[in-house]
């Protein structure tokens, strides 16, 4: 069964009404192939005008972040209803940036999955190691247990309804890229940790690489079996190098 490829991107804290503007053009005309889903998250304050103004059908937006919380007196939140209500459709949890500055420990995250799921969003998954984790040669036991400590509270059937980034934080930001043979392997131990809870549920899950993606990596990365797209933080942010990541994919999918 042929997994879907997504290419996501994560504006994180920038975007103006004018990039937004720029973007959505480059979006409305930019052909995307079948089997090939653009997912285009920009900050909250963007999202709703740049989804009313999409005319691609093959594009979808999700939020950034996500409340732990429903409706209610708490002030400054947005929660999974919310974003649905603007037309989003997918949501990225557990980004080693709301790990690290916002201390999210996997009993949040599985909240916000859960209330995500429930509110009919997809949840990106962002797991990754740190570098001196990676010097160590630990970096498979850490994701297992990474995948491990969410899945005890979530349970494996959400997942089918899931997609999970591989982020090495090393990579995100750094202009350093996980090598081709390193990302295929980590990804093929990500689906054997979930092949432990369901070998259907690890042969349909997603797997997107993010770490310093570009229009000069994307296409090697997209051949790896087990890559099914990319996260992409600084390169979402320019026209003409998001622009070369979708070829890139749509070339993917055609050579297959
Ligand atoms: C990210 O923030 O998810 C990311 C992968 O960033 P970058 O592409 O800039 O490394």
């Amino acid at each position: 069964m042929k997994r879907e490829m997504i290419i996501a991107g994560n504006w994180k804290s920038n975007g103006t009404l004018a990039l937004r503007a720029e973007i959505n053009n480059l979006l409305n005309d930019t052909n995307i192939e079948q089997g090939i889903t653009v997912v285009v998250c920009p900050p909250v304050t963007l999202l709703e005008g740049m989804i009313s103004d999409n005319k691609n059908p093959s594009i979808s937006f999700g939020g950034q972040n996500l409340a732990e919380y429903g409706q209610g007196a708490y002030t400054g939140e947005v929660h999974a209803q919310m974003l649905r209500d603007i037309g989003a459709n997918y949501v990225i949890i557990g980004h080693s940036e709301r790990r690290e500055y916002f201390s999210e420990k996997a009993e949040i995250l599985a909240i916000k999955m859960l209330k995500a799921i429930d509110a009919g969003l997809k949840p990106i998954f962002c797991i990754g190691e740190p570098e001196s984790i990676r010097e160590n040669g630990e970096q498979n036991q850490y994701i297992e247990s990474q995948i491990e400590e969410i899945i005890a509270i979530t349970g494996i059937d959400v997942w089918a309804e899931s997609i999970l980034a591989y982020e090495p934080i090393w990579a995100i930001g750094t202009g350093k890229t996980a090598s081709l043979d390193q990302v295929q392997e980590m990804h093929a131990h990500i689906r054997d940790t979930f092949s432990k809870h369901s070998d259907t549920i690890a042969a349909l899950l997603p797997i997107l690489y993010g770490g310093s993606v570009n229009q000069n990596n994307a296409a090697q990365l997209f051949t790896a079996v087990d890559v099914d797209g990319a996260l992409i933080g600084g390169a979402s942010l320019k026209q003409d190098q998001f622009a070369a990541i979708i070829s890139a994919a749509n070339a993917e999918a055609n050579s297959n």
